[in-house]
C-alpha cells in the first residue's frame, strides 16, 4: 500500500483588513488578498520529501471559502498530487476545535493516510491549537515542531529542537506532526507545474453532504469559543531620511540606535 502524505494547509489574508464594527468585526476578503499561510509551506516541503524517500501522494486539504482554492493549487505547483478544499456556509465561523472537527471528516473521507503534516501555526489567528486537536479526534499519536522526519515500515521517526536539545522520537503510523518553520523551502518551482496547477480544474471540493459529519461540530453550531468584543490594533509610523555622505550617515543612524537603546547589550 503507497503511502499518503495529508497537509492541511490554510489560506490567510495577507493584511489584517477588516469589516463591520467592534464586536462584529470580520475579514474583508474583498479588500485583503489571500496568501498561502507561510508557516504551511515547511509541511508541503516535509511531505514532499518524504513522498521523494518512500513514494506514494501528497494530498493538501484546506478548509475554507471558495478562493481558499488558490492556496491549493499553489500547493499542486510545488509538487502536491491532489487538492480537496471542505467549502460549505454551514462551516463557517469556526473556532479552531470546529475547525479540527470539519478537517478531521475531510481526512476520514480521504481513506487511509500514513500522517497528517499541519504548519507549526497560522499568520493569522495563530493559535497552534488545529493541529493537536485533530489529533485528539482522530485519535493519532502526535508530535510538534517537528523538523526532520523518515518512515522506517509502521514507524515514523522524527526530530524536533526544543530548550536547547535535540529530541529525537518513534511513532507508529498513521500519526500526525506539526512542521517547525526552520526547514528550508526554497525548492525551484517550474514554470510549467505552476501552469499546470492553475490551469486545470484539479481542486476538489467538498462539503458537509459530501462528509460524515455531526453538523453541531462544525461552523458556529460546533464553536465553544465567543469573541465578547474586538479592538483593531492602530500602528503609526514616523520616518527619517538622513542625506549625507555615506559615513556620516551610518555615525548619525548609530546615534539614534544608541540613545533609543535598541542596540542591546
Ligand atoms: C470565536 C471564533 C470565531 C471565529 N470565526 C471565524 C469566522 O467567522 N471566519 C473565519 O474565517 N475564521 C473564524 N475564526 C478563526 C478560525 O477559528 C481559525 O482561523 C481557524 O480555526 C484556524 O485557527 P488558527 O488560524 O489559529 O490555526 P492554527 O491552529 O494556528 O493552525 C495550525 C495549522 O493547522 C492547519 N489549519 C488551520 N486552519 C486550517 C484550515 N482552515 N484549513 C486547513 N488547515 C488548517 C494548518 O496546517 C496550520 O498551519 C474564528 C475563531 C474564533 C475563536
Amino acid at each position: 500500500m503507497k503511502p499518503t502524505w495529508v497537509v492541511c494547509i490554510k489560506q490567510v489574508p495577507r493584511e489584517a483588513v477588516f469589516k463591520g464594527s467592534t464586536g462584529s468585526l470580520q475579514v474583508d476578503r474583498a479588500r485583503t488578498e489571500g496568501i498561502l499561510n507561510p508557516y504551511d509551506r515547511p509541511a508541503i516541503e516535509l511531505a514532499l520529501r518524504l513522498k521523494e524517500k518512500h513514494g506514494g501522494a501528497v494530498v493538501v486539504l484546506s478548509m475554507g471559502p471558495p478562493q481558499a482554492e488558490e492556496a491549493l493549487r499553489e500547493a499542486l505547483a510545488f509538487g502536491a498530487d491532489r487538492a480537496v478544499l471542505l467549502a460549505d456556509p454551514l462551516f463557517a465561523g469556526a473556532d479552531t476545535l470546529a475547525t479540527a472537527h470539519a478537517l478531521a471528516a475531510g481526512v476520514r473521507r480521504l481513506g487511509r493516510f500514513s500522517l497528517i503534516l499541519c504548519g507549526a501555526r497560522t499568520l493569522d489567528s495563530d493559535t497552534a491549537q488545529v493541529g493537536p486537536q485533530m489529533a485528539e479526534i482522530l485519535d493519532l499519536p502526535m508530535a510538534a515542531y517537528v523538523d526532520k522526519a523518515s518512515r522506517k515500515e509502521q514507524t515514523l521517526r522524527v526530530e524536533r529542537s526544543l530548550d536547547g536539545v535535540r529530541e529525537r522520537l518513534r511513532m507508529p503510523l498513521p500519526a500526525l506532526i506539526t512542521v517547525a518553520g526552520r526547514i528550508q523551502v526554497s525548492r525551484p518551482l517550474p514554470l510549467g507545474s505552476v501552469e499546470n496547477a492553475f490551469g486545470t480544474p484539479e481542486v476538489e471540493c467538498w462539503g458537509t453532504q459530501d462528509l460524515d459529519v455531526d453538523l453541531g461540530r462544525v461552523g458556529w453550531e460546533g464553536s465553544h469559543t465567543a469573541a465578547d468584543d474586538y479592538t483593531v490594533w492602530r500602528h503609526s509610523r514616523s520616518g527619517q531620511v538622513v542625506q549625507t555622505r555615506p559615513a556620516d550617515a551610518a555615525d548619525r543612524i548609530l546615534d539614534v540606535l544608541v540613545k533609543r537603546n535598541l542596540l542591546g547589550g
